[in-house]
């Protein structure tokens, strides 16, 4: 019988499930990934997390609480950096402790600890969590070092479909293409456009962002999203600033923010934070200050945690949009 691996849909999940489902799967293992999230898992989230951790860290709680009976290891790597001085959120370095302290009866949590920033790890490193990792599942060496170049290698192309080319940008504005999805034209003529910008596991997880996606392409709003932007720009909007934004995410955040107000080329920009996420209060500021400077472009940041009240957010976005229409 096929050894199950238990993945929670939440946080890192959404920048590298290609890498860890692959690895997985090719060493012989039955993948197991919580669902969307929805009421009950959101239930599990307040009910268990800490009161004082952000809301995507209580959704993490859920998703790992809904799989605790179906799998007989959990995979929550310890991922501080995968860069020379950029770091992530230390939530993505203690969460996978917090848990196993809290539940101790649950199935044995797969934790590697990698970290260039802080513990310059590297190649070596991998290498040694591939093996690790790998003989908890075979005893095929060969068989483990080929599940771990597969598994970086989907990871490459999942990130090349993703990230879009300057050309495809371009095409984008001159609304040549969609990048996600027509909007509904019954009530305008051409769609607007807005940049949707915020963590990977904000703009994906429909119940944390109350459908946003949905919600503006009704409206007639054609999208992009920080996670899309090329690669190129948010590192050359990063290079202007003087003093390094050494959070990994917010520089994707900060970057697709700072590169539409500089060129003032889209109708708006719609930020989605977290509430009590220390990162988000940095750029929230960052992004409020810059857009004051360069106001050409209106931005609309909105907070959301559990109690985030569906009418009241609503209503934010269609007053944001009219305001873009009337200044059209
Ligand atoms: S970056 Fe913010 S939202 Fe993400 S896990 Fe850390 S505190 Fe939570």
């Amino acid at each position: 019988m096929k050894k199950r691996v238990g993945i929670p849909r939440a946080l890192l999940y959404y920048k590298f499930m290609a890498l860890w489902t692959t690895f997985f799967e090719e060493l012989g293992a039955e993948v197991i990934i919580s669902p969307e999230t929805d009421k009950t898992i959101k239930d599990l989230a307040v009910s268990f997390a800490p009161d004082e951790d952000c809301y995507s860290t209580k959704l993490f709680f859920g998703h790992f609480l809904y799989l605790k009976d179906k799998v007989d290891y959990f995979f929550i790597p310890r991922f501080g950096s995968d860069h020379e001085f950029n770091v992530g959120c230390p939530k993505f370095l203690g969460l996978a402790h917090v848990l196993n302290s809290l539940f101790p009866d649950f199935p044995k949590i797969i934790m590697p600890y990698y970290s260039q920033a802080k513990a310059n790890h590297g190649k070596r490193r991998i290498l040694r969590i591939i093996f690790e990792i790998g003989f908890k599942f075979s005893y095929n060496p060969i068989k483990i070092l080929k599940a771990g170049i597969r598994a970086f290698k989907a990871q490459a192309e999942y990130e090349n479909q993703l990230y879009i080319t300057e050309q495809q940008l371009k095409k984008w504005i001159k609304s040549k293409i969609f990048l996600n999805g027509k909007p509904n034209l019954e009530n305008r003529e051409k769609p607007l456009k807005i940049a949707l910008v915020g963590h990977r596991y904000v703009l994906n997880d429909e119940l944390s962002n109350l459908s946003i996606r949905e919600r503006l392409l009704q409206a007639g709003v054609d999208i992009i999203t920080s996670i899309q932007m090329p690669r190129s720009l948010i590192e050359s909007q990063m290079e202007k600033l003087d003093f390094n934004m050494y959070f990994s995410d917010e520089r994707e955040i900060l970057g697709t923010i700072l590169y539409f107000l500089e060129n003032n080329i889209i109708d708006g920009i719609l930020q989605l934070a977290i509430f009590s996420c220390g990162p988000d209060s940095i750029i929230l500021e960052l992004a409020s200050r810059y857009s004051r400077r360069q106001p050409e472009t209106p931005l609309l940041q909105l907070v959301l945690d559990e109690l985030t009240s569906e009418i009241g957010f609503s209503t934010r976005i269609e007053a944001f949009i009219d305001m873009i229409d009337r200044r059209n």
